[in-house]
């Protein structure tokens, strides 16, 4: 809970928590075999190709510490300005919100102006007493880059603090070329980015892949369709190529967090339903993202609804991303609606969610076909459990497009700065002190 301790921090220097890769300590990562060798074993050392980290092992950026960033406190602030937005917020509103003292905020806020990331922003009238200052975040202030490694396709987008998209790329990516191609295809659409995105103002890189994968350790597992990047430690590949720290999570739970930014009151619960190259779920249940024990929750294009159906790209029969996706190449849209619902319907028969969210390529090919679809069989849900509820659960398409996951990954960095339920406070600290 909150303290009225302004001062609150962690001893610097702070080691990098699970889920940031530090770039300095990052190993020498090893790439995946070629995908023809399904069945490689652990991943051997690193090749000659695999590029060093430059001599300093200081990221391009400078490494300017960001003192302001320490504490749970300072979080709580920082996401109130977000949410003020340009309007501003007061100090006693600041105050009256999170239970800290006057004098706590104004130390806090001190702070943040002195790093550039918090600005007056006007006076506003208040009633019996002198006008009070208010103050407002500056998005400019700080940056992060957001990726979605799809597996034929790039896109990195740079977003400010306030997590608007101020730049974006795409470019085809073979998912299954292995790491240093992979890597070089990354690194290339960096270099591409505005200047921005080489200045020491960029907290870190959030990155978003298919799944399954180990968010805690970095590490990808055995990727539907290209299983051979099973064990290779991409975040740590990704922070030494580029010199800086990063985040890896799957890309259905970069997404569902981004998306998460956006609810009003920050305590519903929702799935994100990404149906692209792969199906898969992004859980926030409560306001905070799940990802279950192992990063495991949320395979959801993996649950049977066929017994005999056809082979998944995972080695089951009948899973309902290999249904969809086989109903979608047939050109029948309404029919991979049709599953995409029933299986949606399934999620909210185990949940209980509030809503249920569509996105992804497929999905956007057809947008309304596919929500006509879920919503079809959520009706029919509702009618059949006549449990006393008026209307059934909701669906619509994500906000973001093309690019909900890569703006997610951008929150994956953001995220914890400004105390986002779901996300491990220590990434933003050690995005701070890097
Ligand atoms: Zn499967």
């Amino acid at each position: 809970m909150t303290s009225n301790d302004p001062e609150e921090r962690v001893a610097a220097p702070a080691p990098a928590p699970p889920g940031v890769a530090a770039p300095p300590s990052a190993p020498s990562p090893a790439p995946p075999s070629a995908p023809a060798s399904a069945s490689a074993p652990a991943p051997a050392p690193a090749p000659a190709s695999t590029p060093a980290p430059p001599p300093s092992s200081a990221p391009p950026g400078g490494g300017a510490g960001l003192p302001a960033l320490r504490g749970h406190n300072t979080a709580l602030v920082l996401g109130l300005l977000r949410s003020a937005g340009p309007a501003g917020v007061s100090r006693l509103e600041l105050a009256a919100h999170t239970g800290l003292t006057p004098q706590a905020v104004s130390k806090i806020t001190a702070r943040l102006r002195a790093d550039g990331l918090a600005a007056e922003a006007g006076r506003r009238a208040s009633t019996g007493g002198k006008p009070r200052t208010v103050l407002c975040l500056v998005p400019e202030a700080r940056y992060a880059i957001g990726l979605h490694l799809d597996r034929d396709e790039l896109t990195a987008v740079l977003t400010d603090l306030a997590g608007r998209a101020v730049a974006e790329r795409t470019a085809p990516l073979d998912f299954g070329a292995g790491a240093p191609a992979v890597l070089d295809t990354v690194a290339a659409q960096l270099a591409a980015l505005p200047d921005e995105a080489r200045s020491s103002r960029v907290l870190g890189v959030g990155a978003a892949c298919p799944g399954p994968l180990d968010h805690t350790a970095g590490v990808l597992r055995r990727v539907t369709g290209f299983p051979d990047w099973d064990g290779f430690p991409l975040r740590a590949a990704l922070a030494e190529r580029l010199g800086l720290p990063v985040v890896l999570d799957k890309d259905t739970n970069a997404a569902a967090l981004g998306l998460a930014q956006c609810e009003p009151d920050g305590r519903g619960s929702f799935g994100y339903l990404h149906l692209g190259t792969g199906l898969g779920a992004g859980l926030v249940l409560g306001g905070a993202l799940y990802r279950g024990a192992r990063t495991g929750a949320g395979e959801f294009g993996h649950q049977v609804l066929q017994l005999d159906g056809p082979r998944c790209g995972c080695g089951k029969r009948g899973c309902v991303e290999a249904l969809c996706l086989d109903r979608a190449a047939r050109g029948e849209p309404a029919e991979a609606a049709r599953i995409l619902g029933t299986a949606a319907a399934n999620l909210v028969e185990l949940l209980d969610i509030d809503r249920v969210l569509l996105g992804g390529r497929t999905v956007l090919a057809r947008p309304d076909t596919y929500v006509r679809g879920v919503a079809d069989a959520l009706a029919e849900q509702a009618r059949v459990r006549g449990d006393g509820r008026t209307s059934a659960v909701p669906v619509a398409l994500a906000a973001g497009g093309a690019r909900a996951v890569a703006d997610g990954a951008a929150h994956l960095v953001l995220a914890p700065l400004f105390g986002a339920p779901g996300t491990p406070f220590g990434a933003a600290t050690a995005a701070g002190l890097r």
